[in-house]
């Protein structure tokens, strides 16, 4: 009989795990086997936070369609729709998205969570003292700050997951942290500080960041024209600065940016912003950190740095 009692314990043991099991799952909520929560969000920036935060647990989508320039992007019919059946929808603030306090005041979803993940960022000032910046995920201590008000948003809507929020959450602020770090050391020995941008105004929080100077071409949003007087004053700062290459934007035509290089002799560089990925990056799965790396090392290039 000794020969048979392993057998029979082992058998007892499969069953009771198989009971346990089964128990487990026949108590779930039922939602959670729905696919999680549902979250939308403007910006590029957004998307990629809140991804990261909701792993598998969250069904994340942008409002933005791939390769629009968001400055001048205006809602259509079905993206509110889409918030009809969000759990969460995710903003920067008035002044990027002027139009997501309407939408989220005209839905009729009232289970709907809206999170302006600028909420609690410090605006720096716009060119020449007009209207603030409006580009704060390029400061990663804001990122950070945006990231941890996102994860909140998720705590809320979903307590039962709290921790692995949190836990993400963590990790995402441990990359930003790893990311300025290697910006820090990396344009910490360049032979000019001057960023001179052929775009709209965007990249101040990352100038004063890491002690750069930054001139551009238009204000804060790419649909204003350049004077010539505009032109004119930055192709004497290349000349003037003997400076490389000239930086241009990722959704608008680079046309400044090839004026400016064609009469100083300077090359081009890609400097992105962000604010929203191609069709082809959003399926190559591309990240927040892949497009500042690559920025990286376009700066490095463009400034000399050693
Ligand atoms: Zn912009």
């Amino acid at each position: 009989m000794r020969t048979g009692y392993p057998a029979l314990a082992a058998l007892l043991i499969v069953l009771a795990v198989s009971a346990g099991l089964l128990m487990r799952r026949a108590s779930a909520p039922a939602e959670k086997a729905e696919g999680g929560l549902r979250v939308v969000t403007t910006l590029f920036p957004l998307y990629d936070m809140a991804s990261a935060i909701g792993g598998g647990r969250a069904e994340v989508s942008m409002l933005l369609p791939p390769g629009m320039e968001p400055h001048s992007f205006e809602p259509r019919p079905g993206d509110m729709a889409r918030l009809e059946r969000a759990d969460i929808f995710v903003y920067t603030g008035s002044s990027m998205e002027p139009w997501a306090g309407d939408l989220v005041r005209a839905s009729a979803n009232r289970e709907l969570l809206a999170v302006d993940a600028g909420r609690d960022i410090v605006r720096a000032a716009g060119p020449s003292g007009g209207a603030p910046d409006p580009h704060i995920w390029l400061d990663f201590d804001n990122a950070k700050v945006m990231a941890r008000t996102i994860a909140d948003a998720f705590q809320t809507k979903d307590p039962e997951n709290a921790e692995a929020y949190r836990r993400a959450a963590a990790q995402y602020v441990e990359k930003l942290s790893a990311l300025d770090l290697s910006y820090r050391n990396g344009l910490a020995r360049c032979r000019t500080r001057n960023i001179v941008y052929g775009g709209h105004y965007a990249f101040a929080y990352m100038a004063r960041r890491y002690g750069l100077e930054y001139s551009s071409a238009q204000g804060i949003s790419p649909d204003s024209e350049p004077t010539a007087r505009d032109l004119a004053a930055l192709v004497e700062q290349i000349r003037r600065e003997k400076i490389k290459s000239v930086f241009y934007e990722e959704l608008a035509s680079p046309k400044i940016a090839e004026t400016v290089a064609r009469e100083t002799g300077a090359g081009m560089l890609m400097l992105n912003a962000a604010h929203n990925v191609s069709r082809d990056q959003l399926r190559d799965g591309v990240t927040f950190f892949d497009i500042l790396g690559s920025d990286l090392a376009a700066l490095r290039e463009g400034l000399e740095c050693r």
